[in-house]
This record gives structure tokens, C-alpha cells and sequence, in this order.
């Protein structure tokens, strides 16, 4: 049956507009809304004075916070007790990376008894998305993961983490500055299951 055209109700998307949003001289004026947001920076400013101690925020970098054993930060390499790398470019972490942030060139160790060793081994920092991802594929319990949040750098070059990087940045904080050094959960588990 065809629709009589007195039964179509035509709606503007600019009246649906205009109905939302008059055009009146008061609002146009913009004094209400200017008035009413300064209003709402003092409300909150007196209540947060009244309450300093209260608040969330701490006065970073003076203040940090302790993260839970969960967190993820920046990488290091494990060392074997001569100080060689643990790693034996395996490539398996490089192989689970979602970010594809892993180089490793892999080459022979004099050591008849490791079959090979990381002649390469880097990190990009920036494009790594902190998954954990790598710690959970090494067999061999050669890479884990920091409390290590802060870094900065001048250019893309600062944020690749390379080998003697990843093996000696962490050893060097705890000379330098007392930092507490974590081992990282999956460690622990592995241990606590006799796998490591
Ligand atoms: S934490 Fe995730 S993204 Fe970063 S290097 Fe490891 S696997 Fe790649
Ligand atoms: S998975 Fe472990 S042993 Fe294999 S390349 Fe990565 S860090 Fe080295």
C-alpha cells in the first residue's frame, strides 16, 4: 500500500540541531558557561586544599610509587656466573614479540657445551609495548623485566637497548643510586616449581 504523504513526518537534522542547541542571545553570550566552568575550577580548588593530603597525585619525580611485583618495565639481560650473556639467540622470544622489537644475530660460542650465543642482541624501547610476552617464550630464563619506568632520550637511536645495554644497565643502577632490583614473577614461579 503506497504511504500517503500527509503521514510523512520530515525532520531537518538542523531543527533536531537548533532544538538541542538554541540559538539564544543568552547562550551566544557565553557568559553562563565561562562563569559556571571558573565556578567549578574553585569549588574543586578549595575542596583539594582542604584535603592535601587526601589526594591522589604525589609530587613526581621527589615522590614515586612502590608498583606492584606485577609491573612491567624495561628489560636486562641475564648474566651467567663468567658474566656472559645466558641468552642463546634462540630467537623464540624474537619469534612471540607482537611488536617485532627483538634483533638478535646469533653466532657460534667457543664453548663447545652453549651452542650459540647473542653477537647482537636489541631492544627497541619504542616500539616495545611491555606485554611480557618475550619473558614467558626464553627457555632459558635469560631476559626479565624491571620496575624500570623512566627513560628519555634526543632521538629514536637512545630507545635501542642494545646487548651490553640490556646485561649492564641494571647492575649500574644499583651501584649509582641504590635502586631495588626486582626478579620478575615468572622467575619466582619457575623456581617455585623446580623448572629453572
Ligand atoms: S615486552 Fe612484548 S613487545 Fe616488548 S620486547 Fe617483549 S615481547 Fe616484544
Ligand atoms: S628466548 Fe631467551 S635464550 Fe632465546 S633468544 Fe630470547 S633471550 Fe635469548
Amino acid at each position: 500500500m503506497p504511504i500517503d504523504p500527509s503521514d510523512v513526518k520530515v525532520i531537518r537534522a538542523e531543527d533536531v540541531l537548533r532544538q538541542e542547541n538554541p540559538d539564544t542571545w543568552w547562550k551566544k553570550l557565553y557568559l553562563p558557561a565561562v562563569v559556571g566552568g571558573l565556578a567549578t575550577t574553585l569549588r574543586n580548588f578549595v575542596k583539594n586544599l582542604a584535603n592535601v593530603r587526601g589526594l591522589p597525585t604525589i609530587r613526581y619525580p621527589e615522590e614515586r610509587r612502590d608498583y606492584g611485583d606485577r609491573f612491567r618495565g624495561r628489560h636486562y639481560l641475564k648474566k651467567r656466573p663468567d658474566g656472559q650473556p645466558r641468552c642463546t639467540a634462540c630467537m623464540m622470544c624474537a619469534t612471540a614479540c607482537p611488536a617485532d622489537c627483538i634483533y638478535i644475530v646469533g653466532g657460534e660460542h667457543p664453548d663447545p657445551a652453549i651452542e650459540k650465543y647473542p653477537v647482537r642482541f636489541e631492544i627497541d624501547g619504542l616500539r616495545c609495548i611491555m606485554c611480557g610476552y618475550c619473558i614467558d617464550a626464553c627457555p632459558e630464563d635469560a631476559i626479565a623485566m624491571t620496575k624500570e619506568y623512566e627513560w628519555a632520550g634526543y632521538n629514536r637511536e637512545d630507545f635501542i637497548w642494545d646487548k651490553e645495554y640490556l646485561l649492564n644497565w641494571r647492575d649500574e643502577k644499583i651501584v649509582e643510586d641504590g635502586y631495588q632490583p626486582y626478579e620478575d614473577e615468572v622467575s619466582k614461579y619457575r623456581m617455585s616449581r623446580g623448572t629453572l
